[in-house]
Formats: structure tokens, sequence, C-alpha cells
């Protein structure tokens, strides 16, 4: 049985009540025998990284610290390059405190003001590692990292499935098969493209205005899509940062009757005030993010009503308290947040964490549709995905543990697997 202390005393009213009927001696006895609560504390001795690439490249991090806690996160998308700059960090991190991350984070992000660290791969690798520190924090508290960033104001978050790589070609029996079976595992919302480099009627190589065959067939993929999906089904749709602005208006436009969830980057994401200007055109909401890199990159999002809903991605903003701080500059506008997500359970998880704490949060993609047998043995507690929902475990940290095993399937040849840093 557990040591009563303090704090249980006074629950029950011992302690106040030995106090009160002049007990001094008990008082003094229970006072002598509890014990404060105290911080743990530890501190990372080392870094390593294993890289794989499954929907593009991601860097995997493991923090060992001398508690012999070790915290896992994993950068995405812009993370090719991002072990050296990892292994450059370890300088930064060594010998500190892991639980101190706002710290760890504000030291690595200032000391490369001059090397990039206002976007990119640079911040991209700092969110790798700033994720693995809540991992371990999480551990060692024994907390999930939801109750560390605010607690949940939801159990489970709805995940949106992308429809993968497969395109959605009106009247194609595979693309009513793939549209069936995302119904089947029971999500309530997909995302599909229409951006397509190898349109016939592509006029230009290099030029990204669309011409108007391009638009009508990208008009006939939504109009198939959206014809087999249930009426309260969300479709959202990416053109994936192509276009020019006055294609990005003529699509927004014409997929209005359509009722989207959103449309993604219909222009690439470094003008704001393109994108602004479309989003001023159209009735479809407009939604970008996944290009965005840390509250400094967002700022003008909002200030400039660029957006309907945000996208960022929360392996490669800048980490999940960042994400954190970006959901709620959003929410001050009113503007909803969906993560782009396109990682493998670990990041899922990391992310699905911070959707539960933010009140304004849409939905969560879901991007390994084509990559199903690595995503239920990636990690040891199986797939975490349940009828197009991610139920938030109790468990401490992340909440889960990678399989070693399975995910070495999809290891980048040559590449080192959490084997230590060589120091050079
Ligand atoms: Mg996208």
């Amino acid at each position: 049985m557990e040591r009563p202390n303090r704090r249980t005393l006074l629950k029950t009213g011992l302690l106040s009540i030995a106090g009160a009927a002049g007990m001094p001696s008990l008082s003094a006895a229970v006072e002598s025998n509890s014990t404060p609560y105290n911080r743990p504390k530890l501190k990372i001795t080392e870094i390593r990284t294993a890289e794989v690439r499954v929907h593009g490249y991601q860097v995997h991090v493991r923090v060992y610290t001398d508690a012999g806690i070790i915290g896992q996160g994993e950068s995405t998308d812009a993370s090719a390059g991002n072990v050296p700059l990892i292994h450059s960090f370890s300088r930064m991190l060594v010998g500190q405190d892991p639980l101190n991350i706002e710290a760890a984070f504000e030291r690595i992000r200032t000391a490369g003001v001059f090397a990039g660290a206002q976007a990119g791969q640079y911040v991209t690798a700092l969110t790798g590692v700033e994720i693995a520190l809540w991992d371990i924090a999480g551990k060692a508290l024994g907390v999930p990292v939801y109750q560390l960033l605010g607690g949940k104001v939801r159990d489970r978050v709805r995940v949106y499935c992308d429809s993968g790589e497969r395109e959605m070609i009106p009247g194609d029996e595979q693309s009513k098969a793939r549209i069936h079976e995302i119904q089947e595992m029971g999500f309530t919302a997909a995302k599909i493209d229409i951006d397509d480099a190898r349109d016939p009627s592509r006029m230009d190589r290099v030029n990204w205005t669309a011409s108007n065959g391009e638009i009508d067939h990208m008009i006939a993929k939504v109009a198939f899509t959206r014809s087999l999906y249930p009426k309260d089904y969300d479709l959202a749709v990416d053109m994936h940062a192509r276009y020019d602005a006055g294609t990005g208006k003529r699509v927004a436009k014409e997929l209005e009757p359509f009722k989207l969830m959103w449309l993604e980057e219909p222009v690439p994401a470094e003008n704001i005030d393109a994108m602004r200007d479309i989003r001023a055109s159209t009735n479809t909401p407009i939604c970008c993010g996944e290009n965005v890199y840390m509250r400094w990159g967002f700022r003008e999002l909002f200030e400039k009503r660029a957006v309907d809903i945000v996208e960022p991605d929360f392996q490669k903003c800048g980490g999940l308290l960042e994400a954190r701080k970006i959901s709620d500059m959003a929410h001050t506008y009113y503007v909803p947040v969906a993560p782009h997500a396109v990682t493998s359970p670990i990041g899922m998880m990391g992310t699905a964490q911070v959707c539960a704490v933010i009140p304004n949060f849409l939905a969560q993609e879901w991007h390994w549709i084509d990559s199903r047998d690595l995503w239920r043995n990636w990690v040891k507690e199986g797939d975490i995905i349940q009828k197009g929902f991610i139920t938030l475990p109790d468990r401490p940290g992340l909440g889960v543990e990678m399989n070693d095993e399975a995910a070495r399937k999809a290891q980048v040849p040559g590449t080192p697997w959490f084997e230590p840093m060589k120091r050079s």
C-alpha cells in the first residue's frame, strides 16, 4: 500500500483535524513523514537517428537520457539532410535537462539564425528532436503528452484519409474501389489530388497555367468522387502548390457547387497576397500551411486573412509546442486547424496529442493507405486508427513505441539505424 503523504492526509482531513485539535506532535509526525514531490532530474546523454522512406523521406530521432528514458521523435517531408543537422544540435543538448523543452528549442533556433533557422530543413530537424523531448517529458512525469500541453478537450481525434497515389479517374473501376474502401474503413472525410503534371491537355512542361482542358479534367475528378461519397461525407481537394493565381481562382470558382471541406494550396505558399486574392474571390474554403514554418511563417497568413483553414505539418513546422502556439494563433482569427500528416504512427500520435488539446481542431490527415502493412506493424500498439479516429491513449509520453523490426523494412539503404553517432 502507498504511504500517505501530506496531500492525501489533507484530503481526508486528518492533518487539519490533528492541527485543529491541538495535537502538535501528530501534526509534526505527519509533516516529517510526508515526501514533497521531487521533479525528476534527467540529463540528455546522446542522440541517434534512423532514416526511412515511405511516403517521402522521414528521419526518426531517439534522445537518450541518464535515467534510461528514451524519447522518440520524427521529422518528415523536409527531412532530407536532417541527420547532420540533428547531430550538430547535439552539442547544445547533451548534458541539458530534457524537460526544459522551450529552452532547448530556443537554444537551437536562435543558434541557427544565420544558418536557415527560419524555415525548411533546419526547422524540420529541430522538430524531430523537440517531439522526442516531449516523449521523454511524458515518460519521466508519467503522463501523456496531451496532459502537458494543456489537457485534452476531446478523447479522440477525427482522421481524414488521403486517397493515396491512386488518381481518381472518372468512371474507373479501381478509383471506385478506392472510394468504397475508404468508406468501409470508417473514415468520414477524404482528400484527392487534382494537379496532374502528365495531363494531355497541358500546353507547357514548365508553366503552370492550366488550360481549359486541364481545368475540365480537374472538375470531372471532383464531380466523380463527390458523387460516390454520401452527401454528409467531407471532401478536400489538393492542388499541391503548383498553379498560378489565375488558375487558382478559376478552379476555386468552378468547385463551389461541390461544397468542399477545402481547396488546398491552389498557389504556392510563399506569396500570401496571391493566396488571399483567391480566398477573396470564392466561396470555396482555402487551406494552406504544410509549407509554412513556425509562428512567424503563419503570422502573415492570419493577418492577411489569406486562409479559411490552416494545415501545419506538426512533424515539420517546429514541433508539438510550436504546433500548439500556431493553432492558438489560428484560434484568435477563428481559423480551424487540419494538420497535414504523411508520417508514421509515431508522428501521427504526436500530431494527435496536439489535436486533442486545441479547441479549433478540424481533422488530421492519414496518408499511408498505400502502405498498410507497414502502418499496422510500425508500432507495437498496432493500428492506432479505428473507424476513422485516433483515441488518445493514457500511456505516458507519445503512447506508442516503434517496432524496429517492422520499421526497418523502410530503412533507407546504407544509412545507420539508431547507431551511435560518429564524432568528427
Ligand atoms: Mg497538400
